[in-house]
């Protein structure tokens, strides 16, 4: 197989245009990979998926599973989910329950390869114990804070960021006998939390702070979701992330790039104890406008009430989008057009949400629903008398058949589709204006009736028999084609719309001393009740996506009861992504016309 030779992202971060169907996807990451194997530095690949199970994943994570399991897929390696349960304190089962939904939803088969740094703590401690009869670590009783102070702070000088060496710890230089002695007592539970840390002896003045001699081991009286009560020290994630790589004998470790500058930690590590070396890999994380991503931030947003909790249908977590109604094929689809980069960027959330549109077009059923309706009488269409209309479910696929929509004298419309003083522009019902009711007639406006209050509770109109279908036979065009809903057969929902989370792309750049929760967007959830539906979507299945004409994408929520359905909009049908291309397509040439060559 012949590889081009540039990667399909540019590293200033921006989307390449990489065709969806494309077999397999190039990016420096698989290069980096292949001349691995060409070199003979592995003969096989084996990638993971190392979440912290203290959250919910988002769809960050979701790059990073699609990335480790796709690179294992596409050269015949193995691919392992393992929880970096290193902090008892966060963590918890539900976690690791929901995280294993979230990665197998996504389709990333891990088989019977689902590990836990807690499985390996043993093994890690036994290590710990190693490096100190080498003399490279030592128990340290200093405080956490004066550890973090003697280490040597990064101080701002005007423009330049400045980290001065730090200080040698006072219990730097203990013998291996005292070492040993302590940090078996600190296993056995003799001291309190927080009073001695296991620190490998490095080089305090490193201009890398992460070789400041850090810390292994910490006392924490702590029960552990896996272990219970049987260790009472625990490894930090440093010490804990690279060993259990190796343990699994991990050929790539893919990681983000804040894990660059502790590369050289985990090389001295594995390098100390001779035990196999996976090659570290760092790519930008992905960030998406509209939102935030990290797991801290949306802790917050689920703690403090500001969504419905963690599958909240306007979270960006897997659990949430999923709910919504996003799928797995959007998501990939999303993950293979922005590949992967050392840039960090922001992505903007209209092109998943483009991604979203393609993929339901072609899959989700069509259907009729009327989300804020007002009454259409016909008044010439007999009382009781019942039509059965054939209504195509996918003009995009023909194997989805059609169904029979019922039509009888009273119908519900949407209410904007009305108007008694249309302004300019508007082409839609008002009076004395004939429009085509989808599938089914020409009708003609005749009137309204009011409540006291003026508002128009029913419009009245008049069919043309003759235009049976929704033609004139005469050729005579309308400009507007309504969907509608037969009233003694309309099912009523509830529809949950949904808008962006935050009213800003950039929800954290706010001006120093303010909080970014005031960045969110009041409007993110319109509740609608007394949604008036085609009578089949009365038996949709919770997970179940449809279009609703003319007004977007919509899935059967899981607080679906019989007898009232609920629906999330996941995405409305405007392509504003298209239309943003379209802008930024024309920059360029805009550029060159103001700087002449
Ligand atoms: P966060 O910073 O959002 O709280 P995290 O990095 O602490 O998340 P982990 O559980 O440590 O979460 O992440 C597991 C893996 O997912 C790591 O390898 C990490 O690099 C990767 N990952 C996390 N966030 C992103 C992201 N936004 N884009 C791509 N990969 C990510
Ligand atoms: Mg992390």
């Amino acid at each position: 197989m012949r590889w081009p030779a540039s990667p399909a992202t540019d590293p200033s971060g921006k989307i390449a245009p990489v065709p969806s169907d494309m077999a397999e996807p190039v990016d420096f990451i698989r290069e980096i990979i292949r001349d691995d194997l060409a070199a003979g530095r592995f003969d096989r690949v084996h990638t993971r998926f190392p979440p912290e199970p203290n959250a919910y994943l988002h769809i960050g994570h979701a790059q990073a599973i699609l990335l480790n399991y796709g690179i294992a897929q596409e050269f015949g390696g193995k691919f392992n989910l393992r929880f970096d349960d290193t902090n008892p304190e966060k963590e918890s089962e539900e976690y690791v329950a929901a995280i294993k939904r979230d990665v197998r939803w996504l389709g990333a088969d891990w088989e019977d390869r689902e590990f836990y740094a807690s499985d390996y703590f043993e093994q890690l401690y036994q290590w710990a114990e190693e490096l100190i009869r080498k003399g490279v670590a030592y128990v340290c009783d200093l405080s956490p804070e004066e550890l973090s102070r003697t280490r040597g702070q990064p101080i701002r000088d005007g423009e330049r960021i400045i980290t001065p060496p730090g200080v040698d710890s006072p219990y730097r230089n203990r013998s291996v006998e005292e070492n040993l002695d302590l940090f078996r007592r600190m296993r056995a539970g003799e001291f309190p939390e927080g009073s001695r840390t296991l620190r490998a002896k490095i080089d305090m003045a490193h201009p890398n702070l992460n070789m400041r001699d850090p810390v292994l081991y910490r006392i924490l009286h702590a029960r552990h979701h896996r272990t219970g009560d049987t260790w009472c020290i625990y490894p930090s994630y440093d010490w804990a992330h690279g060993q259990s790589d190796s343990i699994e004998g991990i050929t790539h470790s893919i990681c983000t790039l804040e894990f660059e500058n502790h590369r050289p930690l985990y090389d001295w590590f594995l390098d100390q104890l001779g035990v196999h070396h996976p090659r570290q890999i760092e790519f930008a994380r992905l960030n998406l406008t509209y939102t935030v991503m990290s797991k801290r931030l949306l802790l917050r947003l689920v703690q403090e009430g500001h969504v419905r909790g963690w599958d909240d249908p306007r979270m960006p977590t897997l659990a949430g989008i999923r709910r919504r109604g996003y799928t797995r094929e959007a998501i990939a689809d999303f993950v293979r057009r922005i590949g992967v980069s050392k840039a960090e960027s922001i992505r903007e959330i209209e092109l998943l949400e483009h991604c979203l549109r393609d993929d339901l077009n072609k899959r989700a059923p069509r259907r009729m629903a009327v989300l804020e309706p007002v009454r259409l009488v016909v008044t010439n269409y007999p009382e009781g008398k019942v039509e059965g209309f054939d209504a195509v479910n996918n003009p995009e696929d023909p194997s989805y058949g059609t169904r029979k929509v019922p039509f009888s004298r009273e119908l519900w419309i949407e209410e904007e589709d009305f108007r008694e003083d249309p302004p300019p522009g508007f082409f839609r019902l008002a009076p004395g204006r004939e429009v085509r009711l989808r599938y089914a007639y020409l009708v003609r406006c005749t009137g309204v009736v009011k409540d006291p209050s003026g508002r128009v509770v029913e419009v009245h109109c008049t069919y043309d028999p003759a235009t049976r279908g929704g033609d004139a036979p005469d050729g005579r065009k309308v400009k507007a084609t309504l969907h509608w809903a037969s009233v003694p057969h309309a099912v009523d929902a509830e529809v949950r719309l949904y808008d962006r989370l935050f009213t800003v792309p950039d929800p954290l750049d706010v001006p120093e001393g303010e909080d970014w929760i005031g960045n969110l967007n009041p409007d993110s959830l319109v509740v609608l009740r007394g949604c008036k539906l085609e009578p089949c979507l009365g038996e949709a299945q919770a997970g179940e996506r449809f279009q609703f004409e003319r007004k977007g994408y919509f899935c059967v929520d899981q607080d679906t009861r019989r007898g009232l359905p609920v629906f999330n909009r996941i995405v409305t049908l405007r392509d504003t992504w298209a239309k943003l291309q379209g802008k930024l397509e024309e920059r360029p040439r805009a550029t060159r016309r103001a700087w002449p060559t």
